[in-house]
């Protein structure tokens, strides 16, 4: 066992995969998490019976070119503007249909995740404010704007929400307060052209024992985290076996 330690800060996706690489590699390591859970985004929730897993729902890729490309242009234009689109498009995935072990949602009933995009500035005036504290007028907003989504899911599905035992909404302030996402972002920093590919995050920093894993470094997705944790885990191997290179000569 060597004597060098490794401290890996959030177990997220990234976090998680980069601590269990280096103690494969018996390197001694710990990671540190601010909250109750590791996992990040990875942990599902409680709700009355109904397993919340916003996490995953969905692995892929969405190549250059492809449909959704060419879609993300108009969709984002108005969350670029700090608009929420009139008619704003949503991601519908029944998470309990695709459990075999059937534990997310009461025998005979299904969970339902709807994911849409909205601009964090329309959030902000209670950025730096407690969850409890956030008054009123948070909560009409927050009411508006659930109603508006299940207004849309209706008009998709429609009887559905008639359906609805239990709801639960969250904006992008629940993401920074859960995870510590910026600006809310739940696929990390932003996708922009120059934050994207190259140009995000290198996994080594300008710090020489520090190195990044997760959404902003390959990008979002569980599994571009997964392998960022795996070369962050590469390249303190790889600092430890030159450091003790260098001890030995
Ligand atoms: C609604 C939703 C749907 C999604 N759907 C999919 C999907 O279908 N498929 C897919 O592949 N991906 C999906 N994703 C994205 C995927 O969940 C994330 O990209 C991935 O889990 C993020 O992993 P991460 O390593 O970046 O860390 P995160 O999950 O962001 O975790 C970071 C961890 O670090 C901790 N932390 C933060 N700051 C500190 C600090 N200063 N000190 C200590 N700890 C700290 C946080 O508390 C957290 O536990 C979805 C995400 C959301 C929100």
């Amino acid at each position: 066992m060597s004597s060098q330690r490794v401290v890996v800060v959030g177990t997220g996706a990234g976090g998680l995969c980069a601590t269990a690489f280096l103690a494969k590699q018996g390197i001694e390591v710990i990671a540190l998490e601010r909250s109750t859970h590791v996992g990040g985004l990875l942990n599902p929730y409680l709700r009355e019976g109904y397993l919340f897993d916003p996490g995953v729902h969905y692995l892929g890729q969405c190549g250059p070119g492809q449909a959704m490309d060419r879609l993300l242009d108009a969709l984002y234009d108005p969350i670029f503007h700090g608009r929420l689109p009139e008619k704003p498009s949503m991601f519908i995935s029944a998470n309990s249909l695709k459990d075999p072990t059937g534990q997310m949602a009461p025998r005979g009933k299904t969970s339902l995740e709807v994911v849409t995009l909205a601009p964090y500035s329309i959030f902000g005036a209670w950025a730096n404010v407690p969850a409890e504290e956030r008054g009123e007028d948070f909560h009409l907003l927050k009411d508006r704007l659930r109603d508006q989504l299940l207004e849309q899911l209706d008009a998709r599905l429609p009887g559905v929400v008639d359906h609805v035992e239990v709801m639960d909404f969250s904006t992008p302030l629940a993401m920074e307060g859960w995870v510590n996402a910026i600006d809310g972002g739940l696929y990390g920093p932003a996708m922009t052209p120059n934050q994207s590919m190259f140009f995000r995050f290198p996994s080594s920093t300008f710090l020489p024992n520090l190195f990044l894993a997760g959404a902003g470094v390959f990008g979002d997705g569980v599994l571009p985290c997964m392998q960022s944790g795996q070369v962050a885990a590469k390249m303190v191997e790889r600092t430890f076996s030159k450091a003790r290179g260098a001890s030995l000569s």
